[in-house]
């Protein structure tokens, strides 16, 4: 099957406009005929059954929580891009594509990142309509701040809670057509397989995950917002319950999964602990903005540091390496993630971690809080030269700035932030892989759509921090409403779906099945066991550094461990009522076959790029070293059986509007 982009004609600016113009519209009155299951009530998922309602569609909403108000979108800290120029510093809708497209290593569709570019200013007045309170400036404006990969101030931020107050607008909003009942909300429910009639999604199987009953939905689209799978890795800073499950069943079923290995690494995040963990924390982007990032410059400092023999504040400033403001002179402690975690690696593979275990770094806030001290108190005209008094107003900003982060960062890890500095080292955050859709958030199932960080996304092989939530927003509220519309256009007419038909009767056989084995595997291992296992794998193997050597064992030991699960793994409980491990359970299996296809594709792509950083492929200084002669493209995987047969089919990325370059952010 050859993939088709879909891409509009016409100049890249002149591209969505457009499009909008000649689609096909679907009246006010026909709308009403027409029924949407929209999978997942993040961001992406709320903001689009909200919007989907209001246009009069019928939404069935699914989420595994017990609110759609508890998807992980509302752990997201520091904020969200658009390119208001609310500054003056020289930003547009050209810039923050640009930045954008660089931002990913070259490795995105840039019709997709200039319509993200273009709607997200519509995004941030759509959420002050909302009420959600976006930080402010003194005199009333909003306020922004700058995050990596940029050089000017285009986040918009509601302290260190930016997801949560955008989800509480977008859950208004989803709660007033619920009201009207124009969404009808399946809280708790796990959608576990998609049902195709005549080459069309129609419908899925879902599990009620309190009573275990399975059941059957209809729908004339189904549209997947079932977030990022960042949770095959086991340790990741998303929250326990993402999973690849729905993106994984739509797979299963015909649609493509692209670019599986490109995932981001956050370099601020607290530093693993020790084996009893089930989760890490993030320690938001955001501050980097006010905290420089180091390590001792001597051997025998760090080596005293992590044997307790020597604190931080000890140590004199000459004899101190800010080594991403050395080797980044124009971004400095703002470069992308994927430079600021391979550079915190690269110190500490060289022997100059500062925890126990040697993987972590320094982020200190020490010269910001001096700065604003300094600048508080000559607003004050109070004594610029009283270190206390100093000391005490600019902890004073930070605080305001930032407060809620180090409050969760001392509850961790017991030490106080304001004067001593943080410990951070990466860990798994983010995918930017996913099911590839074309340009109107379809994938390559007709009626199945994909949006948010379930799809591929417009981030190429790294997503620019703050710009998750503007993806999100911008499919949910300002694309999908648009494209799907277009493809529903002939439906109208249809009436509803029935679920009698053999093609539920034989999904549900499918879910039932699995559940079946799982269930009567009897084994003597919990889900997590295996889970575990295989995160190590993919940390080891798959992770910040990969080679060939490692990535073709990692397919052989991730298959391996998918074939012990299914003998041994052991599920107490039966099928048919509220039963977490078999639930875990069913996630782990998708993540197992997940994994084996991440490593493929890793394999596959012989260069780095963004995230994906194959340690054959590398510049002199350590750089990623990209291939746009061999690998300028989108890798799609469509399913054959098992993610060993998957066959690859390639999107041609073509750069009209950037000059294809290395990225450089010296
Ligand atoms: C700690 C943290 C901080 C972050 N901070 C920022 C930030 O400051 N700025 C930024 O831009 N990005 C940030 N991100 C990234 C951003 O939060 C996510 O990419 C984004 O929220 C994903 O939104 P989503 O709607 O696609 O998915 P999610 O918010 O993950 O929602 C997924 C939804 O799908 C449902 N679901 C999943 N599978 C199923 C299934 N099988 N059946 C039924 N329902 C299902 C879930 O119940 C949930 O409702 C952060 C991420 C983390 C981990």
């Amino acid at each position: 099957m050859a993939l088709d982009s879909k891409i509009p004609e016409g100049s890249i600016s002149d591209k969505w406009t457009n499009y909008k113009d000649h689609i096909n519209l679907v009246n006010p009155a026909n709308k009403r005929n027409l029924d949407i299951i929209v999978v997942g009530t993040g961001l992406a998922g709320g903001s689009a059954a909200a919007t989907l309602a209001e246009l009069g569609y019928n939404v069935k909403s699914f989420c595994f929580q017990d609110s759609p108000r508890r998807a992980h979108s509302i752990a997201a800290q520091g904020g969200i891009n658009a390119a208001k120029n609310y500054q003056g510093d020289g930003d547009s809708t050209f810039r923050l594509f640009y930045d954008t497209v660089k931002g990913g290593d070259y490795r995105s569709r840039e019709a997709n990142v200039h319509r993200l570019a273009e709607v997200s200013t519509n995004i941030i007045d759509q959420c002050v309509a909302q009420g959600v309170p976006f930080a402010r400036e003194y005199g009333g404006l909003l306020d922004n701040r700058s995050f990596g990969g940029t050089l000017v101030s285009r986040t918009f931020y509601a302290k260190g809670q930016t997801g949560q107050q955008l989800l509480l607008g977008a859950y208004s909003a989803m709660n007033r057509q619920i009201g009207r009942g124009k969404i009808k909300m399946h809280n708790r429910h796990e959608m576990l397989d998609l049902v195709i009639v005549d080459g069309k999604a129609r419908g899925i199987i879902a599990r009620d995950l309190v009573s275990g009953k399975i059941e059957r939905h209809s729908a004339h689209a189904v549209v997947i917002a079932s977030g990022g799978y960042g949770n095959v890795f086991f340790l990741s800073t998303n929250a326990m319950g993402s999973n690849v499950t729905a993106a994984w069943k739509i797979h299963k079923r015909g649609a493509f999964f692209a670019n599986p290995c490109y995932t981001q690494i956050h370099p601020t995040c607290i530093p693993v602990s020790g084996e009893h963990q089930a989760k890490l924390t993030l320690m938001s982007e955001s501050l980097r903005n006010d905290g420089r990032i180091w390590v001792p410059a001597k051997i025998e400092d760090a080596k005293a540091i992590r044997e307790g023999k020597l604190k931080p504040t000890q140590i004199a400033e000459a004899d101190r390496d800010y080594y991403l403001e050395r080797r980044y002179p124009a971004f400095g402690n703002l470069v992308p993630r994927d430079i600021a975690s391979r550079a915190a690696k690269e110190r500490c593979d060289a022997g100059f971690g500062v925890n126990k275990t040697g993987e972590a770094v320094y982020l200190d806030f020490a010269a910001a809080i001096q700065r604003y001290g300094v600048d508080q108190a000559r607003l004050k005209h109070q004594d610029e030269n009283d270190l206390a008094l100093v000391t005490k107003l600019g902890t004073e900003v930070v605080a305001n700035k930032y407060g809620n982060l180090f409050q969760m960062y001392e509850k961790i890890v017991d030490e106080n932030p304001y004067s001593t500095p943080m410990m951070i080292y990466p860990a798994v955050h983010y995918t930017m892989g996913g099911t590839w859709v074309d340009y109107n958030l379809q994938t390559t199932i007709p009626g199945c759509f994909s949006i948010g960080e379930s799809n591929f996304s417009d981030h190429g092989a790294n997503r620019l921090g703050a710009s998750a939530l503007m993806q999100g927003l911008a499919d949910g509220y300002f694309v999908l409403p648009y494209t799907i519309g277009d493809y529903l256009a002939p439906d109208i007419k249809m009436g509803t779906i029935s679920t009698d038909s053999p093609e539920f009767e034989a999904a549900e056989k499918n879910v039932l099945a699995q559940i079946d084995q799982l269930i009567n595997a009897n084994g003597t291992k919990p889900a997590d066991y295996f889970h575990k296992k295989l995160g190590k794998i993919m940390w080891d193997k798959v992770g910040m550094a990969r080679n060939a050597t490692g990535l073709a064992e990692a397919q052989a030991e991730i298959a391996q461990i998918r074939e012990e699960f299914y003998k041994d793994v052991k599920i107490p409980g039966t099928a048919d009522s509220f039963n977490p491990e078999l639930t875990k359970a069913l996630r782990i299996a998708d993540f197992l076959e997940l994994g084996e296809l991440f490593a493929k594709d890793a394999l596959n792509r012989n260069e780095s790029c963004g995230g994906h950083f194959r340690e054959e492929y590398q510049t002199p200084e350590g750089e990623a070293q990209r291939d746009d002669e061999n690998y300028a493209y989108v890798a799609a995987w469509e399913y054959k059986g098992s993610p060993s047969d998957a066959v690859l089919h390639k999107e041609a990325l073509v750069f009209d509007n950037v000059k294809l370059v290395q990225r450089s952010y010296k």
